[in-house]
Formats: structure tokens, C-alpha cells, sequence
């Protein structure tokens, strides 16, 4: 399975091996390295990097920002660091949903319960919990329609799962992964012949930025 053309960010498989992105991304990041041989190469050679890193603050001390901000990542969320292992294997063959977001969402994407939320378009949330700052979610698109805008200036990644869609760069089928941060600007279209499913990651906006934006909009015309 890698017909995969769009990839995670360096920096975002460095993050990811450090342990320092927030669940809801990680969970995108593990089912797409489970999907894509590239990706999981690199995540792997990232933690042997961070494993050395580890080797020799045993030896000597170390005040590298990079390993100062691994530890402080660790430190503070021990749990994705020990999530970083189970993932870098191949996708299991049960169901057409990627291993790691099987416990999510189950094993098959024609069991999601949709909610229509506009003409074309259902969502499907996925509750990671109260606390996270990020969120996760699932959208269902028919052909033609456009992916609504779901970011709010932050970071987010597109994941696709079924049916393709097309923006400026380039195609996503099924394994491609749009990692984009929050300056890049993009209209993807569905393309004909099925609707896209995909799951998206997003950072929570808060109200504050929210409100700044909606006032200034008509301003600066962003
Ligand atoms: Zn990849």
C-alpha cells in the first residue's frame, strides 16, 4: 500500500518521534505512517536519532535546545511517548480503516454514523476526551463539492481514507496526507466518481482569536 504521493512534514515526524504533538495529530500521524513505508522509515530513523540523543545525555551533559524540548515533551506527556512504538508496521489487513484508528472508529468506514452538516457534507467527531487542545474529527464529502473550511488559522492535517480529492497541490487519494500549517491556503474539490472520507486534525481555536478574526475580516479583508 504505497501509492501514497503527499507525505508528512519533517518537522512533523520529528515532533511525532520527540512525542510532542498533541493526540489528535498523533493519531493522524500513526494511521498515516501505517499506510506509508516512507513515512514509517522516517519516524523510525527520527526515534533512533532520538535515541542516541538519549545515549548521550547518559555519558554527558547535554543543553541542546532540540533534546532540552524532547525531555520537556516526555516529561509532560509520558503517554505519547510510549505511544510512539506500537505504530511503525505495516497496516493490518481487517477492515479498510488503518490499524491505528481502529480502537477510534472501528474497523470499517461504512459503519461511521454521519451527521449531515451541509448540503454534500457529513461529519463524524471523534471525542478524544475534555482536555485535549486539539480536535478530531471525520468528513464524509459528496463528488464536486468542496472541503469546507475547517481550520481556524492553526495547524491541521487532512488524512484520506476513501474517494480523492484535487487542490493546488496536487491530488489526495486514499494514504495522502495534507500537512499543512497555518499560512498555506487551499480549495480542495472532490473529484468525480465517489465521495471523499477523510479524518482531519485540527488545533481548538480559542474564542479570542476567533472574534479578533471575524473583526477583522472586513478590515484588512482577510
Ligand atoms: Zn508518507
Amino acid at each position: 500500500m504505497s501509492n501514497v504521493s503527499h507525505h508528512l512534514d519533517e518537522a512533523t515526524i520529528m515532533r511525532y518521534a520527540a512525542g510532542d504533538l498533541d493526540e489528535a495529530f498523533t493519531v493522524i500521524v500513526a494511521a498515516h505512517i501505517a499506510m506509508c513505508d516512507q513515512c514509517r522509515q522516517a519516524v523510525h530513523d527520527a526515534e533512533q536519532l532520538a535515541g542516541g540523543l538519549l545515549d548521550v545525555a547518559e555519558t554527558e551533559a547535554v543543553s541542546d535546545d532540540a533534546f532540552a524540548n524532547l525531555m520537556a515533551a516526555i516529561d509532560e506527556k509520558p503517554e505519547l511517548a510510549s505511544n510512539v512504538h506500537p505504530f511503525p508496521k505495516r497496516n493490518k489487513i481487517s477492515g479498510d480503516v488503518p490499524f491505528p484508528l481502529q480502537r477510534l472508529i472501528g474497523s470499517e468506514l461504512d459503519q461511521i454514523q454521519w451527521k449531515k452538516v451541509a448540503p454534500g457534507i457529513s461529519k463524524h467527531a471523534i471525542d478524544l476526551g475534555g482536555d485535549s487542545s486539539s480536535s478530531l474529527f471525520m468528513l464524509n464529502i459528496a463528488e464536486g463539492h468542496a472541503v469546507p473550511e475547517h481550520g481556524h488559522g492553526g495547524m491541521e492535517m487532512t488524512l484520506i481514507l476513501s474517494g480523492s480529492y484535487t487542490d493546488r497541490y496536487g491530488q489526495f487519494a486514499k494514504g495522502d496526507i495534507a500537512d499543512l500549517d497555518e499560512h498555506e491556503e487551499h480549495q480542495p474539490i472532490v473529484d468525480a466518481g465517489a465521495p471523499c472520507i477523510c479524518i482531519v486534525a485540527t488545533e481548538k481555536p480559542t474564542k479570542f482569536k476567533g472574534i479578533v478574526e471575524r473583526l477583522l475580516q472586513p478590515i484588512i479583508g482577510i
